[in-house]
């Protein structure tokens, strides 16, 4: 899994790719334990809420749905291009992920 919080990915496949003209790309949200991951604006769905205290009509709400990281590549900070990605430990037992594109290392954002 190459994928990680607060990276940018791009959409190479799926219903959301297929639906827009233009390349999608947005931030990870998150990670889930199945490996599926949350892309901030991509593959929205429809949430029904029951009622409640805040919402005493119920709503319906639309958030985005986790999707299957093979749909998804990263995209390197340094080439801007969805990159394939490769790992190299450094001698302090870190292991980074390198562009196999420019090679630079993609560092992981906090
Ligand atoms: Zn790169």
């Amino acid at each position: 899994m190459n994928i990680r919080r607060n990276d940018i990915v791009q959409v190479m496949a799926g219903d959301e790719r297929s639906t827009r003209e233009k390349a999608v790309r947005g931030k990870v949200l998150r990670v889930e334990d199945d490996g599926r991951v949350v892309v901030e604006g991509v593959n929205f769905v429809w949430k029904h809420l029951r009622r409640s205290q805040q919402h005493p009509h119920g709503a319906r709400i639309q958030k985005e749905a986790a999707m299957d990281a093979s749909n998804l590549m990263l995209v390197c900070p340094s080439c801007d291009k969805p990159a394939k990605v490769a790992h190299q430990r450094l001698e302090t037992g870190e292991r980074v992920r390198i562009c196999k594109k420019c090679r630079q290392a993609i560092a992981t954002r906090t």
